[in-house]
């Protein structure tokens, strides 16, 4: 079986700052892959060339043999390529079925023949079986933990039965006990598909990342399984670099 995801060349420039600064890598599809780095390193902007919040000035990105470097958040979405958020984004007064319902419809064709508060509501409730937020379903997601919020976040981007996920910072803000709770989750709901995601938690990264990707000012200076690459001196001078 091919790659999930081929990245190849990838740049992006900001005035003079190379953000992404050629950028190539792969994710197969049943693996979780880290991408970490120092703040400012580039994690964030390579996410968005990812899932099409912005576009690239140079490189090519792949979903399987399916090219999506010049389509757009909405067509990627419908291929396959699932992403969170590094600061949560969820409507606070809508239930937390109505927000995975509402998910589903920001990227699908509207059902105008449904009635409004059951379109795509199998999907939604099953998302949320998936994320142990079943028993939430009907209350306002204002009211939701910290913890569940991020939960919720995620079954937003389940629902759409993505073969890659792209998680940005998903443990950002938690508690430890929570954070632990939470790559529980991402390891199980990471069966069968390619994973990508950024952390800054250490323990996150080495107890749930298959292989771990090094960015440092717009470049990957180091790559590999994850003992290997705490061990490079590479990597340990680029976090000591900036404190
Ligand atoms: P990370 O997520 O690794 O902390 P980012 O991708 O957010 O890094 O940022 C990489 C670099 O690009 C930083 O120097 C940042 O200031 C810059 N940058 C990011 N987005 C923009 C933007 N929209 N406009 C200008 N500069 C940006
Ligand atoms: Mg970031």
């Amino acid at each position: 079986m091919g790659d999930a995801l081929v990245v190849d060349g990838l740049v992006r420039h900001f005035g003079g700052v190379r953000a992404v600064d050629g950028v190539s890598f792969t994710v197969a599809p049943d693996e979780i892959v880290a991408l970490i780095g120092p703040n400012g390193a580039g994690k964030s902007t390579c996410f968005n060339l990812l899932s099409g919040q912005l576009r690239p000035g140079a490189g090519t990105i792949r979903l399987g043999t399916a090219e999506m470097t010049g389509l757009s958040p909405r067509a990627r979405w419908r291929m396959g390529v699932g992403r969170t958020f590094q600061v949560a984004a969820v409507f606070p007064s809508f239930t937390v079925l109505e927000n995975v319902q509402m998910a589903l419809l920001r990227g699908r064709v509207w059902q105008a023949w449904v009635p409004a508060r059951m379109l795509h509501r199998d999907a939604a409730a099953a998302a949320l079986v998936e994320v142990g937020l079943s028993a939430q379903s009907d209350r306002p997601a204002g009211v939701l933990a910290y913890g569940d919020i991020k939960r919720l976040e995620l079954a937003m981007v389940l629902a759409g039965r993505p073969r890659l996920l792209l998680l940005d910072e998903p443990t950002a803000g938690m508690a430890a006990g929570e954070r632990a709770a939470l790559m529980n989750l991402i390891r199980t709901v990471a069966a069968g598909r390619a994973v990508l995601f950024t952390e800054h938690d250490m323990g996150a990264v080495f107890s749930t990342a298959h292989r771990v990707l090094v960015m440092d000012r717009g470049r990957i200076i180091a790559a590999g399984p994850p003992a290997a690459v705490r061990a490079d001196a590479a990597v340990r001078a680029a976090y000591l670099g900036t404190g």
